[in-house]
């Protein structure tokens, strides 16, 4: 599979097309569609360590029309430069030559004539001028172009940097033009749509859960088993301690509670612990760092889900969200408290 290979931008907005990619039986499309929805977990989450699944047009059209749906702009167009981005890298790999960028040029709708002697390409000034303001630096100014025969003569590296931007440009101009009842329809059947916004709130945005005071009871499995594992004297490996510091971070609990948590490890080391809950919590390092997803505490045999409903739903795919979901379903039956966050 070539990475957006054949990129159409107004098959984006094609409600037949669309129809077709959402209601497919065809296991290609069912597995075009997984991808989108891999993406789109992926890129929710930007502190990312796990490969990113691979992209491609189709995949990329559905979850366009899924973030519709969800409608966080910002999400939205951090899938657009994502794959803004694998095009651009694509296009600057050594395995393409100036015929395959040519080729892929076309497919996009841009005509880059390759010439093999001078290792340049000759771009339509019509469609330079389209992008070219879109990226800053002199060198891509239309007074420092060369030109032949009114075409604009580019480099593989300004070639790059051109299709990036048409490829912007057209996604975002093109998911403009989606109506919102039209997405509304589409995505209907689609199961995981408000677990989708429930996390991106809880994960992607970055802000500080306003979920009330901190809840035990409301924990995932997972970090109530690295509490007791702590407790029974077990020395947890380094990714339990960051992700159950994290989340007690994000749902709100006091740094210093959470210093005193670790206060019944068998190693504590109150100076190396406060510096560490410092670090991950952001007091020193900046950062503000989420816990790690599902997926990732399963593939380092750290989750405990066993037979817990809510873990064991196909769209659960964070302890946080876990956490919000719970909370969230008892603060709306009247539970509601303010937070203890200090
Ligand atoms: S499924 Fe997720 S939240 Fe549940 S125990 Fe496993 S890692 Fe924790």
């Amino acid at each position: 599979m070539i990475p957006l290979y054949n990129f159409k931008p107004e098959k984006i907005g094609a409600i037949g097309e669309i129809e077709n990619i959402f209601r497919s039986h065809d296991p290609a499309m069912a597995d075009a569609r997984k991808r989108g929805q891999e993406i789109i977990y992926f890129l929710i989450d930007s502190e990312k360590n796990e490969n990113p699944p691979p992209v491609d047009c189709i995949s990329y059209y559905y979850s366009l029309w899924v973030l519709k749906g969800v409608n966080e702009n910002p999400l939205l167009t951090r899938t657009i430069n994502y794959h803004r981005d694998v095009l651009e890298k694509l296009v600057m790999d050594e395995k393409l030559d100036g015929d395959d960028i040519e080729t892929y040029a076309e497919s996009m709708g841009l005509s880059a004539e390759f010439d093999p002697l001078k290792e340049v390409f000759y771009l339509p000034l019509n469609q330079f001028v389209s992008c070219n303001s879109r990226l800053s630096g002199s060198r891509y100014r239309l007074s420092y172009q060369l030109f032949r025969n009114g075409d604009v003569i580019l480099n593989r590296e300004t070639l790059a940097k051109i299709m990036r931007e048409y490829f912007v440009l057209n996604s975002i101009k093109e998911v403009h033009k989606i109506r919102e009842e039209d997405a509304l329809s589409i995505l209907q059947d689609i199961d995981y749509i408000d677990s989708l916004k429930e996390l991106y709130k809880v994960v992607g945005s970055r802000g500080i859960l306003d979920l009330g005071s901190v809840d035990f009871k409301m924990f995932p499995p997972c970090i109530n088993e690295y509490i007791s594992q702590m407790r029974d004297g077990v020395n947890l490996p380094h990714m339990a301690r960051f992700t159950m510091v994290s989340f007690l971070n994000k749902v709100g609990m006091p740094r210093d509670d959470i210093i005193s948590l670790f206060k019944t490890a068998p190693d504590f080391n109150e100076r190396m612990t406060t510096y560490q809950v410092d670090h991950v919590t952001g007091n020193i390092s900046g950062t503000e760092y989420s816990p790690p997803k599902c997926s990732v505490l399963q593939s380092n045999h750290l989750c405990y889900k066993g037979d817990d409903r809510l873990c064991n739903q196909e769209w659960l795919k964070h302890p946080l969200q876990y956490y919000s979901i719970k909370k969230r379903a008892v603060m709306s039956q009247g539970g509601a408290q303010t937070s203890s966050r200090k």
